[in-house]
């Protein structure tokens, strides 16, 4: 099977200054990504290199022919939403069509079952008629999920978020990892997740990747936790009183959040 997107060698900068590099690694359909590391060690930046939203300095990135833009979702890391955010969850998910509009100024009895549909498969349908302002953060999360959706015309193949679960709570985060693993594993949706949270991160995806303005690791979680580096990244990450400590993380018994 051919992979969905390669990078090689790759490297990204701003201006002078290089946010990260040595770039090297390929990701094949159906893949769970999780990226992690510290503030400022180049996470999202490679998400803007992914999305094409920069080019790299050096090395190459290069997408599988079939994938196409419209086929990639992406949930910026997260900014509160005003509170009087003017448009109804309905609307937010319809707005991801307006890409396929033709002449007329509406949206067509297709573009609004679509948004539909794709609302009822993240669980939010009960929530079309509500202001988007007005949700949750994991309820918004979901939506934005489902605008994704609804956009890509011949069905999602890539969904990239940026720190999804920040600023939700563990009941919150723990369905929208529900949601994602469902998407990735029933619908063969191409997962990349940048987390903090790398002890529940390790449950659901199938690779990992950990970034210090370089590439320092990719590869399966098996494998990251068999390192010292990736022990040591562990631990700290859960404050060296997790119980996935000095444990495999497959004892746990759950998503540890
Ligand atoms: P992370 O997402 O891992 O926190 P970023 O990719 O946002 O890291 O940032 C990586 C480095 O690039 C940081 O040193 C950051 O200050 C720098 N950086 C990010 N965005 C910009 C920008 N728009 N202009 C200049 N430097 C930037
Ligand atoms: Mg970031």
């Amino acid at each position: 099977m051919n992979a969905l997107l390669t990078l090689e060698s790759a490297s990204f900068t701003y201006g002078d200054k290089t946010a990260v590099e040595g770039l090297d690694f390929s990701l094949m359909p159906q893949d769970y990504l999780c990226v992690v590391g510290d503030n400022g060690s180049g996470k999202s930046t490679l998400l803007s290199g992914i999305l094409r939203l920069k080019q790299p300095h050096t090395g190459r990135l290069s997408y599988n022919e079939t994938l196409h833009r419209n086929q990639i979702g992406y949930l910026p890391q997260q900014h509160h939403v005003q509170g009087n955010f003017p448009a109804s969850v309905l609307e937010v998910v319809l707005s991801g069509r307006l890409g396929h509009k033709g002449p007329a100024p509406f949206y067509t009895k297709h573009d609004r079952a679509l948004a539909r549909e794709a609302l009822t498969l993240v669980g939010a349908g009960d929530l079309e008629q509500e202001w988007f302002g007005g949700l949750s953060g994991g309820q918004s999360q979901r939506v934005l999920i489902a605008r994704a959706l609804a956009t890509a015309p011949d069905g999602l193949k890539l969904l990239i978020l940026d720190e999804p679960m920040n600023g939700l709570d563990p009941h919150a985060r723990t369905l929208l990892y529900e949601l994602i693993r469902f998407l990735n594993t029933e619908r063969g949706i191409t997962v990349i997740m940048v987390t903090h949270d790398v002890n529940t991160a390790m449950h659901f995806c199938n690779r990992i990747l950990l970034l210090a303005t370089r590439q320092v690791f990719f590869g399966a979680p098996d494998e990251f936790e068999s390192t010292e580096l990736g022990r040591e990244f562990i631990r700290d990450a859960c404050g060296g009183n997790c119980a996935i400590c000095g444990f495999s993380h497959k004892h746990d018994e759950g998503p540890h959040v």
